[in-house]
């Protein structure tokens, strides 16, 4: 969808990145944004930043929906064996550990992975802190209370849910996912497409229970949504910036992604 090329996203970083290591002359009047885009992307070039990783190691054991085959790996090369190289095949089901959604997972007509832009998961992002368990429902007001209390959402933001799900990973699909998750309200959902967020991503296995309401607000208004999720409690502060990509899978409805937190010290 276009509306990613207008985002303010990781495209922007790496052209001011490129721009201040070849000290281009540009216009005064593209100076004012340049400064701005200075201040956004020294983290990227400060040793005074910290560096969260925000996925799951992606393994066999690892919690998953009961539908959903687990990742196996199968080799069909080896060096014990005498062959020149370790090779295996991978299979995984897109939707178990940290993974992007693609709008194809609930739209029949919706784009597919190797359609979104790929600098989506790179730029300025909030954390959201909610003490919820279980099955709770984050509504908007929930939202709000936290922006009111802590910093707002702005514009182009990724949005991330820190309710403390990541905990439960290593206890195992039963904690994880039988006794309950937080969801995302539909209104909570569509305040976000309001914000015009970059993307949403939750330490669940989803924002939704069975029917895919929060599902639908967001992939039907071009926000990826990115779960299973981990260690957003090691964020210090209420902003900072996300960086990571995925492999371009043509026609794939989600993709595993590795995500990092940059958070200025
Ligand atoms: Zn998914």
């Amino acid at each position: 969808m276009d509306k990613y090329v207008t985002k303010f996203s990781g495209f922007s970083y790496l052209f001011a990145m490129l721009v201040m290591l070849h000290s281009v002359n540009v216009s005064a009047a593209d100076k004012d944004s340049l400064a701005s885009i200075n201040t956004l992307v020294s983290p990227l070039i400060n040793d005074r930043m910290q560096v969260v990783d925000l996925s799951h190691i992606q393994k066999h054991d690892m919690p998953a929906a009961s539908a959903l085959s687990r990742p196996s790996q199968e080799f069909f090369l080896q060096l014990k064996n005498g062959d020149n190289y370790n090779i295996e095949s991978i299979t995984y089901t897109p939707h178990t550990g940290t993974h992007m959604d693609a709008p194809y997972h609930v739209f029949e007509d919706g784009m597919s992975i190797e359609s979104i832009d790929p600098t989506v998961l790179i730029g300025p992002a909030t954390v959201v802190r909610l003490n919820v368990s279980g099955n709770y429902l984050i509504t908007k007001n929930d939202i709000q209370d936290w922006e009111s209390a802590n910093a707002p959402i702005q514009e182009g933001d990724a949005v991330f849910l820190d309710t403390a799900q990541d905990k439960l990973w290593e206890d195992g699909s039963d904690s994880y996912i039988g006794d309950g998750y937080p969801t995302l309200a539909t209104g909570a959902a569509n305040y976000f497409v309001g914000k015009n967020v970059r993307f949403v991503g939750v330490e669940a296995i989803s924002p939704d229970g069975v029917e895919p309401n929060a599902h639908k607000v967001l992939l039907g208004n071009g926000i990826p949504v990115v779960e299973n999720l981990r260690n957003l409690g090691k964020i210090g502060t209420s902003r900072f910036y996300s960086i990571g990509t995925f492999p371009a899978v043509e026609g794939a409805t989600g993709v595993w992604v590795r995500l990092l937190a940059l958070v200025p010290e």
